[in-house]
């Protein structure tokens, strides 16, 4: 049975991979709209740095859990947003089991305590589900075109799993679902060293080392601000839709284009050399938001340049810190 509510209602949400880069933003978002937010995580991708701010705020509370594991929670719940997992390609090849864990036994026990505690539930899902596609853009209805037992199939799979887990939810014990789809998203708390596309090329423009652009570079991603793209989940969890939702930014732009627009907006005096192109590496991607557009009334707003430009400070401060950490420990 769901705890009994007293006092006032403030809502409780519980977040998993509560002090990753999108579960930390979320957290941030739903304390602003007034929750109550539990944020749970293991700390293999998340940090604490990403949370730390909001120690001794008493709508707070965190709790360090393999989310593969029983969820106990002795309070009521009203959302569970279900974030944790591994996220970038480097992380999920260095620990596929894991990733696949998280997917598969950690989506059950986050939807047994949505059922439980009879809250609304909102998975992570993404746009790796459509895999190498083709069809482009890609809307919802694509089933996709992923190579199960290739590189990023630990990944793909698991979201993919965690899709149907949460459909048989709905169907079977009446839980209220939500599915987003997230498309390609940077921002602020993102890992320097994550491998993916935006901070290791800030990171290598800093340094005014290299730009790694793999493949010829004409692959093509679509970048989303992550304010955006947390907007974009809030108004999906308040809408009353069960079916996945891509969220995502449709500006597209080749790898070569990026690497060049990095550049620029760092002023580096960075060179871009070409690296070879990861199997299974999707050759293009680009959300179709027509659906979020209609019934979420939402699109993003943040220009990428306005986006990167905050993305880069971030990144040079965090590059500053270790720098005088380094130093400090060498005086
Ligand atoms: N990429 C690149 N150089 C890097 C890192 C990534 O050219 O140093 C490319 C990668 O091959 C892919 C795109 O950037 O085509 C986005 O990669 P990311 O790892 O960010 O995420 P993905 O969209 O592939 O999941």
């Amino acid at each position: 049975m769901p705890a009994k509510r007293s006092g006032p209602t403030q809502p409780i949400s519980v977040v998993t991979g509560g002090a990753g880069f999108l579960g930390s933003h979320l957290t941030d978002y739903l304390l602003a709209k007034g929750h109550r937010v539990v944020a749970i995580d293991n700390l293999v991708t998340g940090s604490l740095q990403n949370i730390e701010h909001l120690g001794g705020n008493p709508a707070f509370k965190y709790i360090q859990q393999d989310v593969t594991e029983f969820i106990f929670l002795d309070m009521p719940v009203d959302y569970v947003w279900h974030f944790a997992s591994p996220a970038s390609p480097i992380d999920y090849l260095e620990l596929p089991i894991q990733t696949l864990k998280v997917g598969s036994l950690g989506t059950h026990k986050a939807l047994g305590l949505a059922k439980h505690k009879n809250a609304r539930f909102l998975l992570a899902s993404t746009s790796e589900i459509y895999g190498d596609p083709l069809v482009h853009p890609q809307p919802e209805s694509y089933w996709g075109n992923v190579n199960t037992i290739g590189p990023r199939g630990c990944y793909d799979e698991a979201k993919r799993f965690a899709e149907a887990l949460t459909m048989a939810y709905y169907r079977e014990h009446k839980v209220d679902t939500r599915i987003v789809r997230i498309f390609n998203t940077y921002g602020p708390r993102m890992r320097l060293n994550d491998g993916r596309v935006v901070p290791s090329f800030v990171g290598q423009a800093l340094k005014n080392k290299p730009i790694t652009v793999f493949g010829d570079g004409s692959q093509t991603r679509s970048f989303c601000y992550c304010s955006d793209l947390i907007e974009g989940i809030y108004r999906l969890m308040m809408s009353s839709t069960n079916l996945p939702v891509n969220i995502g930014n449709p500006r597209e732009m080749s790898m070569l284009e990026f690497a060049r627009t990095i550049i620029q907006a760092t002023g580096s005096k960075s060179k871009i050399i070409f690296t070879p192109l990861p199997q299974d590496d999707p050759k293009l991607r680009q959300p179709d938001i027509t659906l979020a557009r209609r019934i979420l009334r939402w699109e993003p707003k943040v220009k990428l340049e306005d986006g990167l430009a905050e993305t880069i400070s971030f990144f040079a401060n965090r590059e500053e810190g270790v720098r005088q950490k380094k130093n400090r420990r060498r005086a």
